[in-house]
């Protein structure tokens, strides 16, 4: 008898040869959000451009295929059972500028330490999702911004204007979808030849731990990074098949915002019959734009990829069942990832009555802590922060919340990169305000560097291995 191999959760990504029909204009219900309320939108249809950028990028290549999807999909149930964890990092915007092979490396080179350390951790598999190849919507707290008496439309993420305050800039330009897509391609196209091409290889990704190790700053890891280089070390003397670890699964995530772009990327799969969203593999909802009778939830409801509903601290027990409801109605394992960002005041107070919702409700979703945008803060020099400590306690309080409950804690969800910038307070290798006038990059939220998001990882690893 002959039984087909569940997939290894190191197999490579491939491009199964499904075909995408071009366009989905027909689907029944897929343009119903167009007459629900939409909110964090460019006023941009009665733009010049509008009609031709939305036919090309409907016409383009799908950016994903639908049949990673799904592979993606099988690898969250799994962490809906508590089987593997997951990591999702990246920056709170992506630029253009950043598409460069220098920052892409950097930022998965961080991912993948992160994902060996949390492996070792955890004892599981770590599905790694970067916050990139389309992270370039972001919601704003307000339509317009005013600087010496001009008032000119807000910064919406490049897809939708520029980032200088000048009238040219931040007008909303249908042209930049288009931008948009090119850059998350070549984005693509690297961290697919990274991850399968061997830079992933565990032997080199634990070689760049220990040059965070040779840092004095992080000395109290050295017992762990030194367990987990023994491990490495005793698989390669049982003769593991290397060769196979070389590669890993990288998946491409970002918030379904701007729902003219998601649209124009979404297409029918061959096999199935079925909408997918073609621009990432995984798409989140955002605090501001997941109201239930709202076009956001109601597009992605009608898309088979694997969605994630941010929650902030005034999330009730009754909406998160709702939001079920609407978004996962079949229970299908992996569909549905709720991403917390309570803050770390709240999040030992808040997360428990929505945790156990779900529970006693017997739906299985993944659970995720963004211990990021719950712990934003103003420095006194101005500039957007947020404190390491603050960062690291959600964390904890998340994983107490789950213990407590007898329920499963399944990822983390960071604003990283691999650059060495300073834009987060604290860290073994401290960041402070004096820093930022050099260091800060970020045009939205701040994010971890290098060295803080590996230090997160192992103290996260730690509090794991306890
Ligand atoms: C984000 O992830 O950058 C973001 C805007 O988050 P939230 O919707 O949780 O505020
Ligand atoms: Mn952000």
């Amino acid at each position: 008898m002959t039984t087909t191999p569940e997939p290894r959760s190191d197999a490579p990504l491939t491009a199964p040869g499904e075909i995408l029909h071009v366009g989905a204009a027909d689907y029944p219900g897929l343009d119903e959000w167009r007459s629900l309320p939409l909110r964090q939108q460019p006023d941009w249809h009665g733009h010049a451009d509008f009609d031709s950028a939305y036919a090309e990028l409907s016409a383009h290549p799908p950016l994903v295929f639908a049949g990673e999807v799904d592979k993606l999909k099988r690898r969250l149930a799994k962490v809906a059972n508590g089987e593997a964890f997951l990591l999702q990092g990246g920056d709170c915007a992506e630029t253009f500028d950043g598409v460069s092979a220098d920052r892409i490396s950097a930022k998965i080179k961080t991912i993948l330490q992160m994902a060996v350390v949390l492996t070792y951790g955890a004892s599981l598999p770590v599905v790694k999702m970067g916050r990139m190849a389309g992270q370039y919507a972001k919601p704003r707290s307000s339509d317009v911004e005013t600087r010496d008496g001009v008032t000119l439309p807000t910064f919406r993420g490049e897809i939708v204007n520029g980032f200088a305050f000048t009238e040219e800039s931040r007008m909303p330009d249908p042209k930049r979808m288009v931008a948009a897509y090119h850059k998350s391609a070549a984005t693509l196209n690297l961290v697919r030849a990274f991850t399968e091409g061997g830079f992933a290889d565990l032997r080199a990704v634990q070689q760049w731990n220990k040059g965070f190790m040779a840092n004095p700053a992080h000395a109290r890891y050295e017992q762990l990074a030194g367990e987990i280089d023994r491990a490495v070390r005793f698989m390669e003397a049982c003769g593991a098949d290397f060769e196979g670890l070389k590669r890993t699964e990288f998946y491409a995530a970002h918030e379904a915002l701007l729902l003219d772009y998601e649209r124009a990327l979404t297409r029918i799969d061959s096999r199935t019959g079925k909408p997918y969203v073609t621009s990432g593999h995984f798409v989140w909802i955002g605090e501001r734009t997941r109201e239930l009778d709202g076009a956001h939830m109601d597009y992605l409801s009608r898309v088979q990829n694997p969605v994630g509903v941010k929650l902030g601290p005034s999330t009730t027990p009754e909406t998160v069942l709702e939001i079920i409801e609407k978004l996962d109605p079949e229970r299908e394992p992996g569909r549905l990832t709720f991403i917390v960002r309570m803050g770390a005041a709240n999040v030992r107070e808040k997360l428990p009555p929505l945790v156990k919702a779900v529970r006693d409700s017997g739906a299985k979703v993944v659970w995720v802590t963004d211990p990021m945008h719950g712990n934003t803060i103003t420095a006194d020099n101005g500039y957007k922060t947020r404190r390491f400590d603050d960062i690291l306690d959600e964390v904890r309080g998340f994983f107490e919340v789950h213990r407590e409950l007898g329920t499963y804690p399944g990822g983390l969800h960071v604003e990283m990169t691999g650059d060495d910038v300073a834009e987060c307070l604290g860290g073994s290798d401290v960041v402070d305000e004096s820093a930022f006038d050099q260091g800060y990059e970020s045009l939205v939220d701040p994010r971890l560097n290098h060295k803080q998001s590996l230090e997160l990882a192992f103290l996260v690893a730690e509090s794991l291995t306890q």
